[in-house]
């Protein structure tokens, strides 16, 4: 019989989530009473037209001899690709077609990339974190070390020049709580990483509701300011706006929140030429790595991604990402009117601060009893998320309305 692998006896326990899936299970039923669920990160609003379109055209393709299918092209098709390139142009982002790599998902890739390196390196996560990042590492029985995102730095870690790391794992802007970085501040993690000679896996999910992003705290302190009111404060989209992270870095995109593909899985992930690691470069050991691991994406999705990416399925995916932002603000300004502070801005979370000295697990309880809403208790994230809430807007607009209304009188009512 084979030996389990032993580091998964390390990984923690899914608890939080589980269990806060039963309490609001157990809730209903005694009460009867329907719950809000603003705990989940997965969107609601359906697939482009475009993207649709193009894969029922592609069906048909796969459906006649002269135009089926077999195998695809080994890093993903030339059109997406070449589609992709262009997503990265339009913004004045220079990355080669070459350098892209079509992928199942930013997850997996997260977790995959991993397998490049070394078991012996040392991994620095932010904390708190999408919590994929420690569980895959810890699996590798990897070293980890925390960067702590706080009240002090607007939820933005910066390098320590004394903390030493092989592997830096950003997210930006962050899941769970929507704070994002500006070039200047990506600047210092670029710099770290080359003179640390370390790799930075920057994961950019989020990077389409940067251009809706942006609000302001009027009760967080400077750290939580608005910072889309400084022009340079604006946060990048693209860790490759850097100079020198072409070097030093491989960004990880998805196709998941910014276009509703998280059932129909796409992602994207550009390792540069100029890349390497003792003089190996990067780029052609992922090209080893996913030969002998994987053999792509279906053309009928990579059809999709492709129309996702065209002038009409931006058009759609736009109107989508600002139907979640609204959503975010509305319940927002909700929490800030009854005096909660609340943090990040450029993703479709509100993070925020509990309020009556509550911690997560404290305030999940409370707003699923007097208010029948339900979001994610932030230590669920890392133990800097202890005393913040995680609210979800990929949801309706109705919900958001409702859960402002609630979230008013439950909070001015107080304990
Ligand atoms: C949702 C999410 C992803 C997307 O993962 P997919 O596998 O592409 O669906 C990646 N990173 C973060 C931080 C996320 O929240």
């Amino acid at each position: 019989m084979p030996n389990l692998n032993k580091n998964y006896e390390k990984l923690r326990k899914n608890y939080l989530f589980t269990e806060t899936a039963k309490k609001i299970a157990v809730f209903e039923e005694r009460t009867g009473r329907k719950v809000l669920r603003l705990g989940i990160g997965d969107v609601t609003l359906p697939l482009s037209s475009a993207a649709v379109n193009a894969m029922k055209r592609a069906a048909e393709e796969m459906g006649r001899k002269e135009t089926f299918r077999g195998y695809g092209e080994e890093q993903g098709y030339a059109f997406l690709r070449e589609a992709i390139k262009k997503y990265y142009a339009d913004r004045g982002v220079s990355v080669s077609a070459n350098d892209i790599f079509i992928s199942d998902g930013a997850k997996s890739d997260c977790a995959n990339l991993s397998d490049l390196f070394d078991e012996n390196n040392t991994v620095l996560l932010p904390d708190p974190v999408y919590p994929a990042y420690a569980d895959v590492n810890v699996m590798a029985g990897r070293k980890i070390v925390y960067a702590a995102a706080d009240e002090s730095n607007g939820f933005l870690p910066e390098p320590d020049e004394n903390t030493r790391a092989d592997i830096v794992y950003l997210c930006s802007p962050n899941n769970p709580t929507g704070a994002a970085y500006a070039a200047e501040e990506l600047e210092k993690w670029v710099r770290y990483a080359i003179q640390k000679k370390a790799v930075i896996l920057y994961d950019a999910a989020y990077e389409c509701f940067i251009p809706f992003g942006g609000f302001f705290d009027k009760s967080a302190d400077d750290a939580g300011k608005n910072r889309a009111e400084n022009g340079k404060d604006f946060p990048v989209r693209s860790i490759y706006e850097v100079p020198g992270a072409d070097q030093c870095a491989i960004e990880v995109c998805s196709f998941s929140k910014f276009a509703s593909f998280t059932g129909t899985r796409c992602g994207f992930t550009v390792i540069p030429a100029a890349l390497r690691c003792k003089n190996v470069s990067v780029k052609e050991a992922w090209t080893r790595r996913q030969s002998a691991r994987f053999n792509g994406v279906s053309y009928i999705v990579q059809r999709g991604a492709e129309a996702a990416l065209s002038e009409a399925g931006m058009a759609e995916n736009e109107r989508n990402a600002a139907y979640y932002m609204q959503n975010a603000r509305i319940i927002r300004e909700s929490l800030q009117s009854a005096g909660v502070v609340c943090y990040g801005g450029y993703a479709p979370y509100v993070w925020a601060k509990c309020p009556f000295g509550m911690t997560g697990g404290e305030f999940f309880a409370f707003l699923l009893n007097r208010a029948q809403i339900a979001g994610t208790p932030g230590g669920g994230f890392g133990k800097n998320g202890e005393n913040y809430f995680r609210f979800s807007a990929f949801c309706s607009r109705e919900s958001a309305l409702l859960a402002a209304e609630r979230l008013q009188n439950v909070l001015n009512r107080g304990v």
